[in-house]
């Protein structure tokens, strides 16, 4: 990468250095911190494409999704712009449309319930249970004849109760579309998500737990045809150029892009059980703290802790205390989807979704990537414990970690 380029951006980072005493702010992810990291990597990929001048399609999108179809042991993996467009094309491909109904989760980032509107359908929300995921004993009641399918969101990067949903879905004639987008590599008992239904859809937005520089999403599956299908709707409806049997969208994972993410692949195993060791410092050294709920992880499943969210009294004091010390937090969401003005048609009560609306006041996203250092980690710890009138720390004694992997 340009060196110009680089220096350019140290001396905006550098800007970022907050007024406590040159203290350097601690962000809520620092994608930086991650490039240099793996700089040459990253490097060679761009100009391998650049080289190539293989920008769209090309061998490069073709390697992306063998490798990343292979990483979650599935047939079908169909690289396209965004996570929001791998929702969209999903549905659509299965012929979701105007007067039917897709259930999802009360939780979510709005890409969610937008795609299901975009399709024609009616987006139906369910409350959410202990593990911010969808409570899968009120998914019945939702269902109507009109109900074509179930969008289990795997929030945070918890895995969502893949057995409870699937057996309400095939019950019922549902398909089920995983979003994965905060999920990467996060399993349900032995297997990846996004590999339980019919499609699972991802989303490499930068800040994803694996991120491109830019937009980029996926669809996987194991149905060729639906692969297939999605393939060339998402290309203006052609396999082959000009051959346009369909009229689809413009919708395509880029060569830099898919390089980037090979790139970074071969790293997010590694970056995965890192993300989950400073969950089990943060849980050890906080949870003995009343006012503080630490998130916890249900059985048969893992935790990618794309986010940690923990449930907080007084957050918003406490959000603007840690920023006074420069310590950056996040509130994902600050409003549950059926309370956003975009939803209000749907004319929803705060008593339709109790457990949705009694956290919007409470949680609260701590700082999480996997180059957080220890000193870092130590800072908003010891930040967290002070605005409790709470002193020492127990984190730095490994026997006391709490297993998340
Ligand atoms: C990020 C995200 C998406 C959408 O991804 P984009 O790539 O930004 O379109 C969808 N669902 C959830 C839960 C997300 O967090």
């Amino acid at each position: 990468m340009n060196p110009e380029f680089m220096r350019a951006i140290r001396r905006e980072r550098s800007a970022a250095f907050d007024a406590v005493a040159g203290t350097p702010e601690i962000p809520l992810v620092d994608l930086l911190a991650q490039y240099r990291s793996i700089s040459r990597y990253i490097d060679k990929a761009i100009e391998s494409v650049i080289e190539a001048s293989a920008f769209i399609g090309g061998q490069r999108v073709q390697q992306f999704e063998q490798k990343f179809a292979d990483k979650l042991a599935v047939s079908h993996c169909v690289g396209v712009a965004n996570g929001t467009d791998a929702l969209y094309i999903a549905m659509k491909m299965l012929q979701i449309g105007p007067g039917d109904e897709v259930i999802t989760v009360a939780n979510s980032w709005i890409s969610t319930s937008e795609s299901i509107t975009q399709t024609g359908a009616k987006p139906v929300f369910v409350d959410i249970d202990e593990y911010f995921n969808i409570d899968v004993d009120k998914i019945e009641r939702a269902i109507t004849g009109r109900t074509r399918a179930v969008i289990p969101v795997h929030l945070y990067g918890q895995a969502a109760d893949m057995s409870a949903i699937r057996a309400i879905c095939d019950r019922y004639g549902l398909e089920i579309i995983e979003d994965c987008a905060q999920a990467h590599l996060a399993q349900w008992k032995e297997r990846k998500v996004g590999t339980f239904g019919r499609a699972g859809t991802f989303s490499f937005y930068p800040g994803k737990n694996l991120g491109a520089y830019g937009d980029a999403g996926a669809i996987v599956t194991e149905d060729s045809e639906f692969a297939e299908k999605c393939r060339r709707y998402a290309n203006h409806g052609a396999l082959r150029k000009h051959e346009h049997t369909v009229e689809g969208v413009n919708s395509r994972l880029d060569g830099i892009q898919a390089a980037i993410l090979s790139a970074k692949l071969q790293f997010l195993e590694q970056w995965t059980a890192r993300r989950q060791e400073i969950a089990a410092i943060y849980h050890s050294a906080l949870n003995d703290i009343d006012e503080i709920e630490c998130p916890g992880v249900g059985p048969d499943r893992t935790h990618v802790f794309h986010l940690y969210v923990v449930r907080a009294a007084r957050r918003d004091e406490l959000r603007s205390f840690l920023a006074g010390l420069g310590i950056r937090t996040g509130i994902h969401y600050p409003k549950a989807l059926p309370f956003l003005a975009a939803y209000r048609y749907l004319g929803h009560r705060a008593e339709d979704f109790p457990r949705a609306c009694a956290n919007q006041d409470r949680i609260l996203s701590l700082p999480m990537y996997p180059e957080l250092d220890e000193g870092q980690l130590s800072r908003v710890i010891g930040a967290v414990r002070e605005f409790y009138g709470r002193s020492g720390t127990s984190h730095d004694t490994p026997s006391r970690h709490h297993q998340y992997s």
